[in-house]
């Protein structure tokens, strides 16, 4: 072969080069060491920041799409052939794509001589090493790059049907029970299932090993999906059975009209990630069909979890303690405030956007930032109230703590760790814990409130007649007071049975020696009704809304 390229000219090595073309996703290329010229196949340019697929000055020109660092290694092979010390080229280096990306590629090549034996020509081949296969050998289906093509091909505004996305639930545990050809096994006869329950022209590629996508751009709307999906359903069954029940799995599908790619949601792939993650959060054996309202929310929730992160690294920036006042039902005294945590992303156009802590606590509590969120606004609140100590003797911040603080932070040392440092009397704080079903008899927990008790820090019991927090929590908390839910109160002004509810709860709390604080109290009907019926204080936009420190301050306190 070595023979036959050396006999044949520049121009005819370079026709050789052009003939291939068409036909491979590698790159063939001739470098004419003599001229200093370099020729590639014309569908590199596409992919690389080359002048050209044809140039003068190759040597030089390099430096335009080869990854900086990798320069100097390959211009030291460069010498070594030009030398005549070395014949061949086999380099794994970057070059850079089209935007300036550096990308993994294999260079190799053969030096051929010219009739006075000095090197001449290097002839050779270039691959992305990183590239993804076209196809999967297992299942024998195509993959993600045909897919891609497929889809980019296909889709057009008169075209409608859908994509659905597969995947085997829990395959980790099926692969790790057993060994790796029955994993392989079953990738392979879950292809063969789903294959056949296609309807002409709907097609099958394979995304990751668990993971396949059905396209079909046949009108077919989503009800056909979803028959679709129960058919595969009910033949992965009966293949289970057949194995006679050697690994039992299920499969969960994601679906999108195919209506959305046309609009703004162009990338195909995050939105199937998107309904099969849904899908999968559903439970085992579940659907899902895209909504781009759904979507929408978690572009926002996204959004805003990156925002969280952002400022907790940046000490806290973006976060604010508002502290709403709560004050005897008898006397209207101010007796003490509620520690309320804000937080703002800062937008392009400079005005702060405020998200709503219904919103951004619980992502807080997803990705385990309040952990450091929670002890952040502890510091605040502790600081806070004994500051005021200055102004109001005895006067308590209520700090609200999340069960994932209790279950997966040290929150009792962090609690005695800020009083400390305010040298803050533990009266003078109040924790607000709201039950919600994994507290009862955890540990964790039952260390706090033993250990509060101990310390003398106040346990209240949060949003009292909604979800968890029932009668029984008041045996497992045993709280000092406890704050009855805004809508329970309002509740209660409506309905004859809520409020004979509420009187009743009032009076077995005092029995128990326990406080009630009402919340949610807006207007002075509410006040004379709750007062009437005892409740002991009074947190509510009738006594002032939640403010930051230093309104607070002026409000409440100058
Ligand atoms: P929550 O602990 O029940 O706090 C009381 C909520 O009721 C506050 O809402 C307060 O602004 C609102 N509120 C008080 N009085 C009235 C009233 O008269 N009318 C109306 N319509 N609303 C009133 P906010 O500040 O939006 O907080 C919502 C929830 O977010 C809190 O409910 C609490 O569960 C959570 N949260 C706030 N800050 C923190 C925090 O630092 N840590 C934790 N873990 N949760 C927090
Ligand atoms: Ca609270
Ligand atoms: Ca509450």
């Amino acid at each position: 072969m070595k023979d036959i390229l050396k006999n044949l000219s520049k121009e005819q090595i370079e026709e050789v080069i052009q003939l291939f073309n068409p036909y491979m996703d590698d790159y063939l290329y001739i470098m004419d060491l003599k001229e200093d010229y370099y020729r590639i196949s014309k569908h590199a340019v596409e992919r690389f920041n080359l002048p050209s697929d044809a140039f003068y000055d190759a040597i030089n020109k390099h430096n335009l799409f080869v990854f900086e660092e990798d320069q100097p290694l390959l211009t030291e092979d460069f010498n070594l052939m030009l030398e005549g010390k070395k014949k061949s080229h086999n380099l794994h280096y970057r070059w850079l794509d089209k935007n300036k990306q550096p990308i993994w590629i294999n260079c190799r090549g053969q030096i051929l001589d010219d009739s006075d034996n000095k090197p001449r020509y290097l002839i050779g081949c270039i691959n992305e090493t990183g590239k993804k296969q076209r196809a999967d050998n297992i299942s024998g289906l195509l993959g993600e790059i045909e897919l891609d093509s497929y889809i980019k091909a296909n889709v057009n505004p008169n075209s409608s049907g859908f994509l659905m996305r597969l995947s085997i639930d829990n395959f980790g545990s099926i692969d790790a029970a057993s060994n790796m050809s029955y994993g392989n096994h079953i990738i392979k006869n879950v292809a063969d299932c789903i294959n056949e329950c296609l309807l002409e022209e709907q097609f099958l590629f394979q995304i990751v090993a668990a993971e396949y996508m059905i396209v079909d751009f046949n009108n077919h709307n989503i009800d056909v999906a979803v028959s679709l999906y129960k058919n595969i359903q009910k033949r992965i069954a009966a293949f289970i059975d057949s194995e006679n029940y050697k690994s039992v799995f299920t499969i969960s599908a994601g679906m999108l009209d195919t209506k959305y790619l046309l609009d703004d949601y162009t990338d195909f792939l995050k939105l199937t990630d998107f309904s099969l993650h849904n899908a999968n959060e559903c439970g085992n054996n579940s659907c899902y069909i895209f909504n781009p309202d759904d979507y929408d929310l978690f572009l926002r929730r996204t959004r805003i979890t990156k925002a969280l992160y952002h400022s907790i690294d940046n000490n806290f920036e973006g976060f604010e303690t508002f502290y709403q006042p709560i004050v005897d039902s008898k006397t209207h005294n101010l007796i003490g405030a509620e520690a309320l945590m804000r937080f703002s992303i800062n937008s392009d156009n400079n005005e702060p956007e405020r998200i709503s802590p219904v919103e951004f606590i619980p992502l807080l509590e997803k990705t385990g930032l309040i952990i450091p969120a929670g002890r952040w606004i502890l510091y605040e609140a502790i600081a806070m109230s004994a500051k005021m100590q200055e102004y109001i003797p005895g006067f308590i911040i209520n700090v609200n703590i999340s069960y994932i603080q209790v279950i997966k932070s040290n929150i009792l040392k962090d609690i005695l760790s800020a009083m400390k440092k305010y040298d803050l009397a533990p009266e003078c704080i109040g924790i607000e814990l709201t039950e919600s079903g994994y507290l009862d008899s955890n540990p964790h927990f039952l260390n706090l409130r033993n250990g509060l008790k101990e310390s003398g820090v106040k346990l209240i019991l949060d949003d009292f007649g909604t979800g968890y927090s029932n009668l029984h929590c008041l045996s497992e908390l045993n709280p000092s007071y406890i704050k009855i839910d805004r809508n329970f109160t309002n509740q209660a002004m409506l309905n004859n049975y809520d409020h004979d509810l509420m009187v009743k709860i009032i009076e077995m709390a005092h029995q128990l020696d326990l406080k009630i604080c009402v919340e949610g109290v807006e207007k002075t009907e509410v006040l004379d009704e709750v007062t009437k019926i005892n409740a002991d204080y009074i947190q509510g936009y009738l006594f002032g809304r939640p403010y930051c420190k230093e309104e607070f301050y002026e409000k409440f306190v100058l």
